[in-house]
């Protein structure tokens, strides 16, 4: 039997090309070796969000966007996290046994604290205890994770270390499968790729959209005529050639660095390399997106197959605290 592997993701909408050479490239590939669970954590992303009113419309489109990137609905289990409500109920009761102290030293609660002053809400608090019940509900032995989420997955352990010697050997310590996730930058050349940003390239944009969004991007702020030679180690144009054209990547950094080449020309080339990369992902998104209905019916039957498990675990959790 396969291992089963747990990812949350929140619902950011549309997919970027951060997401894409990230997270989604890396979910098509562990459905070959690992029974895969994959989750849109909504619940998760109300500790931070205060307008919800695109919530279902980025559901959807991102939804579409792994679907037709090729993560599979009859391999893997897509569904919704709040679509089984069992998460909630094992939140609470995870709660009991996780001693508030281990909450409040997390980084990243200090971190959304600071950021968001106006809003620092209970959810915030119990964040890592409703990851902890998002993953051990099905039992998950392995969670991908960049080394950056370590310290997060290792409290999802304690927990879950704790509620076992409590309560008896009932959930398996998740392990992390440490995943190089390449950084993105986004077209600021500065900061990692980040719809909240705006400095994104959605993947489902059309190839037209592609060129201008391509067009947009800061380069070697050294090159101000096109005869001055450039420096291609610190542009994130040519990082971007290493994913979408790497058999140019070196002559394009040779001419860069002789201005044989000018940044316009270097930036065509790149947005037509993504639309060559992504030509068949955006067939196959067109298509599905025709099913008005087929994202909903996907959705519904990943949270059906995920409620037959999360209702066996937690039954077996309310035996062991002493429920039923
Ligand atoms: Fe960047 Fe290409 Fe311009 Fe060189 S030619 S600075 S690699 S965009």
């Amino acid at each position: 039997m396969k291992r089963r592997v747990f990812s949350g993701a929140r619902p950011t909408g549309r997919q970027h090309l951060g997401n894409y050479l990230g997270a989604i490239q890396n979910y098509v590939n562990l459905q070959d070796e690992y029974d895969c669970v994959y989750c849109i954590v909504d619940i998760h992303a109300l500790t931070t969000l205060e307008n919800t009113a695109d919530l279902q419309q980025n559901i959807h489109g991102m939804v579409l966007d792994w679907l037709a990137a090729g993560i599979n609905p009859e391999r893997s289990i897509i569904f919704v996290q709040s679509h089984v409500p069992e998460v909630t109920e094992l939140h609470t009761l995870l709660s009991m046994v996780t001693p508030l102290g281990w909450l409040l030293r997390v980084p990243t609660f200090k971190e959304k604290a600071r950021l968001q002053p106006q809003n620092v809400n209970y959810g915030l608090v119990g964040y890592p205890v409703l990851m902890t019940a998002d993953i051990v509900l099905y039992k998950a032995e392995v969670v991908p994770v960049g080394e950056d989420q370590l310290p997060h997955l290792e409290l999802a352990r304690e927990i879950a270390r704790r509620f076992n010697n409590l309560f008896g050997d009932t959930f398996p310590e998740p392990q992390a499968k440490l995943t190089p996730f390449p950084l993105v930058l986004g077209l600021d050349g500065k900061e990692k790729m980040s719809k909240q940003l705006g400095n994104d390239i959605e993947i489902a944009l059309s190839d037209k959209e592609t060129v201008a969004r391509v067009m947009t991007a800061v380069t070697d702020p050294a090159r101000r005529y096109r005869s001055d030679p450039g420096h291609p180690e610190i542009c994130n144009i040519y990082r971007l050639h290493q994913y979408f054209s790497p058999s140019r990547q070196d002559s394009i950094g040779r001419q860069c660095r002789s201005a044989d080449i000018g940044c316009v020309d270097c930036k065509t080339l790149l947005a037509r390399g993504i639309n060559a990369s992504l030509g068949p992902f955006r067939e196959r998104r067109a298509v599905l997106a025709a099913k008005p209905q087929y994202v909903t019916d996907v959705l519904a039957d990943g949270a059906s197959r995920a409620r037959l498990i999360a209702q066996e675990t937690l039954r077996e959790v309310r035996q062991r605290v002493g429920l039923i």
